[in-house]
């Protein structure tokens, strides 16, 4: 896998205004670290141990971002690092985020994701749930967190035009809650979606930020 020239066709092949998040899970410090050389500073990971274990050994100007489901009891763990958090599903979660956050005196990004797949197996909100973080009276107290825009995963399939309506969904989710609640907060901005199969669909029907793995690393052999 020659790691530098596929981030370098991905960045001809995706806008500048959109993120390119690597996702690094599975792939080796080795790995990771050739498309550090090649110049990219964005990662993903989806696993708390894993990314625990790797972030120590890796340059400290990586901007992690942490793309699986979160458990709160393991958001300390990742708290004093991580810039971004696509998975909050619940105002439990948001509220262990604002606190670990507070506590390391940092201020977390965090996108709301939402169930768009047909597939029971995919974590996420849907817009009532959303309403009902949203209009949470604690949320005003949290300080220590910004919550940035959406994020979601399509159905894993290779009906594009199911993809397509689904991510289209997301974007009208994020259009309905920046009407509602951030219509006046620049910073709600963000739709997370899109990964190898899928990203091309993902940017067509407005995403910002890409999440890729296997076009970057290549295929993963194991979990
Ligand atoms: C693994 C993963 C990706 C990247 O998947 P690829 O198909 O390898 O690009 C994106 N998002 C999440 C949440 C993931 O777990």
């Amino acid at each position: 896998m020659d790691i530098a020239a596929n981030l370098a066709t991905l960045k001809v092949d995706i806008p500048a205004h959109v993120g390119i998040i690597a996702v690094s899970k599975t792939h080796t410090l080795h790995e990771i670290m050739e498309a550090y050389k090649a110049g990219h500073l964005v990662f993903g990971e989806n696993r708390v141990q894993e990314l625990i274990e790797k972030q120590p050994m890796l340059p400290g100007d990586i901007e992690w971002h942490f793309v699986g489901h979160l458990q709160s009891n393991k958001v300390k763990f990742i708290a004093p690092f991580v810039a971004m958090i696509h998975s909050v599903d619940s105002l439990k979660l948001l509220r262990e985020i604002n606190r670990e956050a507070l506590n390391n005196d940092r201020m977390i990004k965090c996108l709301l994701q939402f169930h768009i797949a047909t597939e029971e197996t995919k974590y996420g909100l849907d817009l009532a749930e959303a309403a009902g973080l949203l209009g949470s009276p604690d949320l005003r107290q949290m300080k220590n967190i910004k919550i940035c825009g959406v994020m979601g995963m399509a159905t894993f399939t290779n009906d594009m035009n199911l993809v397509r309506k689904e991510f289209q969904l997301l974007k009208s989710i994020f259009n309905q809650l920046k009407a509602s609640h951030f219509q006046y907060d620049e910073t709600f901005s963000e739709i997370s979606m899109g990964m190898t199969s899928d990203y091309d669909v993902g940017i067509e029907e407005g995403s910002t930020m890409v999440r890729i793995g296997t076009a970057i690393f290549g295929e993963r052999f194991k979990l």
